[in-house]
This record gives C-alpha cells, sequence and structure tokens, in this order.
C-alpha cells in the first residue's frame, strides 16, 4: 500500500501548499471510490473534485466530520474559488439527473411497449391453441367418416 500526497486542483490553490509525499497531519486522508488507492490532500481541498493519481478518475475529497467553515481559513478569493468549483459540480450533477431522467422514460416507454408486444403474443398463442382444438377435434370425426366410408365400399365390393 503506497500513500500519496496530492495537491489540490490549480483552481483551488489559493497559496503555495507543501509538495512532495509528505502527508501532514491536518491532511485528508480517504482512498478512491475507483481504485481504493490511498489519497491525502490538503484539508482545503475538503468538498472539491480531484483526479486520483491512480486511476485518473474524478474523485470527491470528503469533508472531515464536524469540519466547519472557519477550520479552512481561506481568503475571500479562494472562497469564491471554492463556490464556483461546487457551482461547476452541481451544475454537472443537474446535467446528470436530466440524463438519467430522460432514460428513465424511455426505458419505461420501452418497457410498456414490450409488454404490450407480449400481450399481442399470448393473445395470438391463445388464438393457435384455439385452432389446434378445433383441428383435432375434426380430425376424430373425419377419421370417423372415413372408416364408414371404407366400411360402404368394403360391402359394395363384397356384394
Ligand atoms: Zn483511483
Amino acid at each position: 500500500m503506497s500513500e500519496t500526497s496530492i495537491q489540490p486542483p490549480p483552481e483551488a490553490e489559493g497559496e503555495e501548499t507543501e509538495s512532495g509525499e509528505d502527508i501532514k497531519p491536518t491532511d485528508i486522508l480517504f482512498d478512491c471510490p475507483h481504485c481504493g488507492h490511498n489519497l491525502a490532500i490538503d484539508y482545503r481541498g475538503a468538498g472539491l473534485q480531484i483526479v486520483c493519481v491512480e486511476c485518473q478518475h474524478t474523485v470527491l475529497v470528503p469533508i472531515p466530520e464536524g469540519m466547519k467553515i472557519d477550520d479552512l481559513d481561506l481568503s475571500a478569493g479562494e472562497l469564491l474559488t471554492q463556490l464556483f468549483q461546487t457551482r461547476r459540480m452541481l451544475l454537472k450533477s443537474e446535467q446528470r439527473v436530466a440524463e438519467l431522467e430522460e432514460t428513465l422514460v424511455s426505458v419505461k416507454a420501452r418497457r410498456t411497449e414490450l409488454e404490450k408486444s407480449r400481450i399481442t403474443t399470448l393473445h395470438r398463442c391463445a388464438e393457435l391453441v384455439g385452432v389446434c382444438q378445433l383441428i383435432t377435434k375434426y380430425q376424430g370425426e373425419i377419421a370417423a367418416a372415413l372408416t364408414r366410408m371404407q366400411n360402404v365400399i368394403a360391402e359394395e365390393q363384397q356384394r
């Protein structure tokens, strides 16, 4: 298991942060939800999106329990940067929700279609079963009639 210290994205970086592999006690430590890689990020990256150094997936930095905005000790500019980033994320999430809702509607429509065609198929099967039953019924009568005809022919031949 390796631990890697990563920096907040450039737009979240108000001041120069310490670089290198050192993990500070204030760092937020978490596992990448995609690859499980141990990630460590400066506490000011809480709630931001970062790119996992291992799998390159975008991951959300967790906000530690009980962390308050005062703890961040950020300048107004840094706060604005984070606000914009949060808004961009919100917008992306909303777009994703809209996409998923659209998909849901089309999946539901497809399901209704399939259900309809299933019912049609069931009706057709019932019709075919009816026809088969009719054929079976007449088959018996036809066989009986043929037997009678053969008997008549045999009687005529013997006379
Ligand atoms: Zn990862």
